[in-house]
């Protein structure tokens, strides 16, 4: 099965489907991702919060996967956004994935509270890593409108994508039509809602109608939107079954059906970006 890519605005190629390893306890990443590359995963993302790039990083160097059939992300920690700490994490996330370059940098969260409200600083230091060769592209995450419109005016740098909460219980669309606007594409997180897709009458009534999974009908939804995803699971079986999405297709009618279970704020499940501040220890 070949995933197919996305062109990024600086004209990279980025897989549409990826393994997500938000939890995955580190002494199992390694193991867990040397599983996904034998399903066929070969886009990976990790953050320096999650704790585990070691993890990915043995699983890379095991694998004997040649590095340019990969394609890895990581993300600033909240800690990190001062210029310094920036440049000095990302070098420490390269020593532990054991790479001289990231795929994709992304800044975790804007933290609009903390730092001063100075998102944009970080932002501008982001793009000196492309141009040293440290990150081929970078992007930002769980940026609202209002935050794109800030570093896109303010540094003229467009970030390639924005990583941020997408599933049918919400779909995201302010954010989703701020990226549109800048030819930002959009990474959605938490695509199958944490397992919760499995619990909705509507999907497992359109997953049972073409004998699919509900994870696979909503991670077929995301696809044909357009969205790059990355479900996460630790279930060689669940990795095989999320990865089996592109041999059917939705119709208009089932995809006007699972965009319409969108509750808006209420459907949202992580923090919201404009208030989230949470620095880790
Ligand atoms: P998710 O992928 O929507 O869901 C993961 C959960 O669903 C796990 O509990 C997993 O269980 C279960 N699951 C996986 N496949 C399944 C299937 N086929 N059927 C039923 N249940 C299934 O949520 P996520 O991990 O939060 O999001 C995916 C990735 O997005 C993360 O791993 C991370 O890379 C990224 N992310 C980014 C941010 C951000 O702030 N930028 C925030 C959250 C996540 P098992 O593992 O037990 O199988």
């Amino acid at each position: 099965m070949t995933v197919p890519t996305i062109t990024l605005n600086d004209q990279t190629k980025i897989p549409q489907l990826g393994f997500g390893v938000f939890q995955v306890p580190p002494d199992q990443t390694a193991k867990t991702v040397l599983n996904a590359f034998e399903v066929g995963y070969r886009h990976i993302d990790t953050a320096q919060m999650y704790e585990n790039e070691a993890g990915v990083g043995e699983a890379i160097a095991s694998s004997g996967i040649p590095r340019d059939e990969l394609y890895i992300t990581t993300k600033l920690n909240n800690g990190f956004h001062r210029p310094d700490d920036a440049r000095r994490s990302l070098d420490e996330s390269l020593s532990r994935l054991g790479l001289d370059q990231v795929d994709l940098f992304l800044i975790h969260w804007p933290l609009p509270t903390r730092y001063d409200g100075d998102f944009v600083t970080t932002w501008r230091t982001m793009a000196e890593f492309v141009e040293d060769g440290r990150a081929r592209s970078v992007g930002v995450s769980n940026f609202e409108p209002a935050h794109l419109e800030r570093i896109v005016s303010e540094t003229g740098v467009v970030p390639v994508l924005n990583q941020v909460e997408v599933h049918p219980f919400f779909g995201n669309e302010d954010v989703r039509a701020a990226c549109a606007k800048h030819d930002i594409a959009v990474e959605a997180w938490a695509p199958i809602a944490r397992g919760k897709v499995a619990e909705d009458a509507t999907i497992t009534g359109i997953a049972d109608r073409l004998g699919r999974t509900p994870a696979q009908v909503a991670l077929r939804w995301h696809v044909q939107r357009g969205d790059i995803v990355f479900p996460k699971t630790v279930t060689p079986e669940r990795m095989q079954e999320n990865f089996d999405i592109f041999d059917f297709e939705l119709s208009d009618d089932d995809m006007s059906t699972i965009t319409a279970l969108d509750r808006g704020e209420e459907g949202r499940g992580g923090p919201h970006p404009d208030t989230f501040d949470m620095i880790p220890d």
